[in-house]
């Protein structure tokens, strides 16, 4: 069992769920509903959830006889770039979440592994990890403006989408190359 008071959560976090008013009898019931900001780096490298744009949390928070269970959506704003073109991208991301919190010392506790179940620190729970995996997991690592995004032309950067079908660059005859240099920059 490892120990929980090495991590101390911060009931001020957006992302930290208060249990308290929710008896810890099975079958008890309530409801999350409130926007959220996106903490930072929630996503990937070229796509993801804006810091601090409004993550729609949908959730129940279920007691159970182990602990809490917690399933729902969260909803959130995505930008990034295509992975082809570098155009903007920009999308509504919608996970669900389906975690169970188990209480500390109850039997799950004491033999499971936290990456199995999430773990409750006194009443709170802290939802970042599990909205964080969900949320990358759902995000494509290789984001596309559109399916069959053609990409640039290597040579003039411009998108295929903008050039005359048939677009080439002639190929500089090196004779002239040391010539080309002198050309003043535009
Ligand atoms: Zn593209
Ligand atoms: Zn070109």
């Amino acid at each position: 069992m490892r120990d929980h008071s090495s991590v101390h959560l911060d009931t001020r976090s957006p992302l930290v769920l208060n249990t308290r008013d929710l008896p810890r009898r099975p079958g008890a019931m309530r409801t999350v509903e409130q926007s959220i900001p996106a903490p930072k780096d929630l996503g990937l490298e070229l796509i993801g959830v804006p810091e601090g744009a409004a993550v729609r949390l949908d959730l129940r928070l279920e007691s159970v006889s182990e602990g809490v269970y917690v399933s729902g959506t969260a909803t959130a704003p995505v930008e990034g770039e295509c992975g082809r073109c570098l155009r903007p991208i920009s999308d509504t991301l919608v996970v669900n979440l389906q975690e169970l919190y188990a209480y500390e010392h109850s039997t799950t506790d004491e033999t499971t592994d936290e990456d199995e179940v999430g773990r409750m620190q006194g009443d709170l729970i802290d939802l970042e990890p599990a909205l964080r995996d969900a949320v990358v997991l759902a995000l494509p690592n290789h984001p596309r403006c559109r399916e069959d995004c053609p990409g640039l032309c290597p040579d003039c950067g411009v998108h295929w989408d903008d050039l005359p079908e048939g677009h080439t660059h002639g190929q500089v005859d090196p004779r002239w190359s040391a010539l080309a240099k002198l050309k003043p920059e535009e």
